[in-house]
């Protein structure tokens, strides 16, 4: 027998009870019984987004929501920066240059995070861009960008957006949209929402939808303002993801029998243990900034063949990690602390990594990272 643990950034584990809620017999979506479930997660997911205005459920993945932010909000020809410091920041940059957009970039080696400075100096020397294309949490480096900071930045111009993939924060970390002044906020089921991929989650402020008046560029499947509409009917403008968003209904449940504020703190809690652990072993963090809760990402020796690991790990010892993407394949290895994940996975983890690591040949202290994990967890364990 070989026991599963599901470690990587997305898709993350699935809880049992949501598992089986999505197995029911199929419902058909126009009827009162989905617009009921449909009624009660849309408010649902307001306090996580922390947002007094919709939030529209598509049927896609993260991308179909960041995509669907471009193509709602802008014009061909508009001015965007986007803050390019690894994998998704350089998929924003994708998503505006082929509609068209242009696009100025800040580029930040992988693993740093942005400071708000920087984005107000480009403002200030193009004041004429029209939309700040961020991730909060980078998963591809592991790195958090202070988005509170650089929201209270770019919200003081009435020209100027700020788009904000939250893919792998929100659900991880307290967000505040409204108060903060976030005009778009994007999620996706298969993060920390622990939900199989293929839900998409976007929520605009009161200036970020007038803003949708003036967009001119194509747009069919995600119109969100046909899309708003539909939804505040509680139904949607096409076929929903049924299962999924049954599946999210039983997931705030969880959540909030948990406790939102319990559920940012076992993140926090769940990433400190990974981080001390990983650097108890003698492995620097790739973030260098601000490392991210959501997922925790370590630096390899010169040489180790970190692909091999990560293959060999899945399918000799049943844990998957995630290895590194783009020019970081192979020399790093990331840890998710994502969604359906406590305590115990982290220790799962960590010795699993321990002996891993050992076995190809690294010198590791065994216990020693699983022991700086629970000196983290010890006063929190309630017994
Ligand atoms: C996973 C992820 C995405 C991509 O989402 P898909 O669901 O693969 O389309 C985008 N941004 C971030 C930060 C992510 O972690």
């Amino acid at each position: 027998m070989l026991k599963k643990y599901l470690l990587s950034p997305g898709p993350t584990p699935v809880p049992e009870k949501v598992l089986l809620d999505m197995a029911m017999p199929m419902i058909h979506h126009r009827t009162s019984e989905f617009s009921n479930i449909f009624a009660e997660v849309r408010e649902g997911l307001k306090p996580i987004f922390g947002t007094k205005q919709d939030v529209l459920m598509l049927a896609g993945s993260g991308t179909a929501a960041m995509e669907a932010a471009v193509v709602n909000t802008l014009n061909e020809g508009d001015k965007v920066l986007v803050i390019n410091a690894g994998k998704f920041g350089k998929r924003w940059a994708e998503i505006a240059t082929a509609y068209g957009l242009e696009v100025l970039t800040i580029d930040l080696e992988w693993g740093r995070s942005v400071r708000p400075e920087q984005v107000e100096a480009k403002l200030i020397a193009h004041p004429e861009i029209k939309a700040v294309l961020i991730q909060a949490s980078e998963t591809s480096t592991t790195a958090y960008h202070p988005i509170e900071e650089i929201a209270k930045i770019v919200s003081l111009r009435d020209d100027t957006l700020f788009i904000v993939d939250g893919i792998t924060s929100v659900g991880v970390y307290e967000t505040k949209m409204d108060e903060w002044g976030i005009d778009i906020l994007i999620t996706g089921s298969q993060k920390a929402f622990m939900l199989p991929p293929g839900l998409a989650l976007i929520a605009l402020s009161e200036k970020a939808w007038k803003f949708t008046e003036k967009s001119k560029l194509p747009k069919f499947y995600l119109n969100l303002k046909k899309e708003r509409k539909s939804q505040s009917d509680n139904t949607t403008s096409w076929t929903p993801a049924v299962s999924l968003i049954i599946g999210l209904k039983s997931v705030l449940e969880i959540m909030n029998k948990e406790g939102l504020s319990n559920v940012y703190k076992r993140h926090a809690l769940c990433a400190e243990a990974t981080r001390k652990g990983l650097m108890a072993m003698g492995f620097d963090l790739l973030a260098k900034d601000i490392p991210s809760n959501s997922a925790t990402g370590v630096v390899l020796p010169e040489g180790f063949d970190g692909g091999k690991f990560v293959k060999s790990m899945r399918e000799k010892a049943g844990l998957t990690f995630a290895g590194g993407q783009d020019h970081l394949k192979g020399k790093i290895l990331r840890v998710s602390h994502l969604g359906y994940h406590d305590f115990f996975d982290t220790i799962i983890a960590l010795s699993a990594l321990e002996m891993g690591f050992s076995q190809f040949g690294l010198k590791i202290d065994l216990g020693a990272g699983v022991k700086a994990a629970e000196e983290v967890f010890k006063p929190h364990l309630g017994v």
